[in-house]
This record gives C-alpha cells, structure tokens and sequence, in this order.
C-alpha cells in the first residue's frame, strides 16, 4: 500500500494562522507585538532569498519585523555590537543571525552572543542544554527539527512514541542531535548514525521512525525502510533534471521517494515537506518568545 504523504504545506499554513491569530490576540489583551530582527552579512543569493520570504512571512503575522544588512567586509565586533544593540533593544523578541558567515567571523562567538531568551534559532549553548536536558518546555528548540516532530506526530497521529525505534541519519548541530533529543524526550528509543555507522541500511530498515538528514541526494533505498515506518526527509539537494531541458535542476531529498513511498506508511516529500515547516517554526518561536515577555502562556502546535 502506497505511504501516507505528509503535506509539509498544508501543515506549515495551520502553524502560521495559528501563530497570526495569537498575535493579534496578544496584542489585543497586552499591547505586546512580537519582533523580530535578521542580520544579514553579505550577499550570499540564497541567503538574501531566505532572509527575504522571512521577513515577509513574520509581516503576515503581524509581528515587528527589522532586517540588518551588513557589507560582506563587516568586521566582527561591528557584528557583534549589532547582535548586543539587539539584545538590549526592548522591541525585539527574536534574533536570528543568517548563516553562513563570511570566513573572517567567527560563527560560534556569534551565536554565544545572542541572548538565550531571543535565541529563536536554538543554537545558544544554553538553549542547546535545556533540549538535551530534557527542559524543552523553556528551550528554543532549532526550527527544522521542531517541525519534522510536529509532522511526524501528525503522521502517527501520537506524541507519545514509547516503544518505537527511531533512526535518526545524520549528528548535525542543526539538525540530526536535536532531532534525537526531540525523539528521546517523546519516549523513542534512539539512534544517531553518521558516515562512520556500519551497515546503515539494516540500521535503517529496523527503525519504526526514520529521518534523514545528510545532505546526499536519495541515498535512502526502499530496501532501508522498514514496512509501514514513518519517513521525514529532511534533506534539500539540488541535481540535474535535464529531461526538463538543458542547464535546468530540480530539488530531491535524502530518501529515493517514490521507491521509498512504496514501503513506507507515513512519508514526507521534497520539496513540500520539512522545509515549510522551518520558517512556520521561526514564526512560532518567536511568538513564544515575546509570550514570555507578557508572561501570558504561548500556543502550542
Ligand atoms: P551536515 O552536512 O551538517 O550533516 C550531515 C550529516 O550526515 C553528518 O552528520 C554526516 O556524518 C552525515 N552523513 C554524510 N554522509 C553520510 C553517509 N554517506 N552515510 C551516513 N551519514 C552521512 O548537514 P545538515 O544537518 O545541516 O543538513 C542535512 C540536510 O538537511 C541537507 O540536505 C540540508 O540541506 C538539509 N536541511 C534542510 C532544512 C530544511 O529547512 N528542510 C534545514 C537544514 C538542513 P558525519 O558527522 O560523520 O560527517
């Protein structure tokens, strides 16, 4: 039987109105209006393009929305008096530093610079440590995979997943070890592999709960997949489609999908998938953040 497919769209468009409505209503009972900033530092195409369709999405949810765009020779400590002019500027909930940085910045004494309390990305060591501590009531949790937890817990149609294994494939920062501690604190039993794993496919194909997360175009086989397990495929590759004519690409994940769909009970598709979910989830935690501040409860998803 062909795998459910978890409409990444359609899920991310119910966050954002759930998160549109709450502004409005936050506004409303306290006078407090979300913001957000995003500093850009140079010119980076897709980096402009992503920074740009947030700051339009934060706009359609009534938030106060800055963007900073800095020159690519930016000096760090210019940068750094920017991340610190945000963290004291009473108007901002959210801080979001776009990444990559130019080499000459250091990425990591960014991000430590950032307030936790505005940290909306979750990259913050104590964000970081409140997730992994199992605090994820008041950590930021990184937006990818907050939002693959949410699709897959529509999928499975349950947030508690006690007794499933889980594969996570994958041990970013970003994206693969928050995305384990996210499974472990839902009561999964995890594991994390990587380019160092032996024999990924058995691996994979034991897991109840696979995600993927590499960066290597349909590297995910039918043959890894358990029968009837939930797929999130959080990997965005770009490759050659040149059966759309000449010079032209298209977008794939980590997971072979219409193989993998063949198997699968549940799977998420790409485009279309985990990636809506990102932006829908910087919107929420933003929200979240500036709950706080008005010491009123934010919504959850
Ligand atoms: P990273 O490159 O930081 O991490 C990739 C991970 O995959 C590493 O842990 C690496 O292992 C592992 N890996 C690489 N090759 C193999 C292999 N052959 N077998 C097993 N494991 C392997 O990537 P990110 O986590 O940042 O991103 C992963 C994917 O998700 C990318 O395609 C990215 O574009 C996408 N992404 C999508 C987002 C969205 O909004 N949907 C947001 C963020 C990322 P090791 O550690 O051993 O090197």
């Amino acid at each position: 039987m062909a795998a459910e497919v978890i409409d990444g769209k359609v899920v991310a468009a119910e966050v954002v109105e759930k998160v549109t409505n709450a502004t409005a209503k936050l506004l409303a009972d306290t006078g407090v209006t979300p913001g957000i900033a995003v500093v850009i530092v140079g010119e980076d195409p897709a980096s402009q393009v992503y920074v740009r369709s947030k700051g339009k999405r934060a706009t359609e949810c009534g938030f106060h929305s800055v963007s900073h765009t800095m020159p690519a020779e930016t000096p760090e400590d210019e940068l750094l008096t920017m991340v610190e002019n945000l963290n004291n500027d009473p108007a901002i909930d959210g801080i979001l530093v776009q990444l990559p940085l130019p080499d000459h910045i250091d990425e990591g004494k960014v991000i430590q610079t950032i307030a936790p309390e505005k940290d909306v990305d979750g990259f913050h060591f104590i964000n970081v440590g409140k997730l992994g501590t199992g605090e994820t009531d008041t950590a930021f949790v990184p937006c990818t995979p907050a939002g693959s937890m949410i699709l897959l817990k529509k999928a499975l149609g349950k947030s508690d997943l006690s007794g499933l294994n889980a594969v996570v494939v994958g041990r970013s920062n970003i994206v693969g070890k928050p995305m384990a501690n996210l499974l472990l604190a839902d009561n999964a039993t995890v594991t994390i592999a990587h380019s160092r794993t032996k024999d990924l496919p058995a691996l994979a194909s034991s897991a109840d709960i696979l995600v993927a997360a590499v960066g290597r175009p349909e590297m995910i086989k039918a043959d890894w997949v358990k029968p009837g397990a939930a797929v999130i495929d959080v990997g965005i590759n770009r490759i050659d489609a040149p059966e759309k004519g000449e010079g032209k690409s298209r977008l794939v994940g980590d997971v072979a999908y219409d193989e993998a769909a063949a198997i699968a009970g549940s799977i998420t598709p790409v485009p279309g998938g985990v990636g809506p979910m990102t932006i829908a989830m910087l919107m929420a935690n933003t929200l979240a953040s500036a709950c706080r501040r008005a010491g009123v409860e934010a919504p959850t998803y």
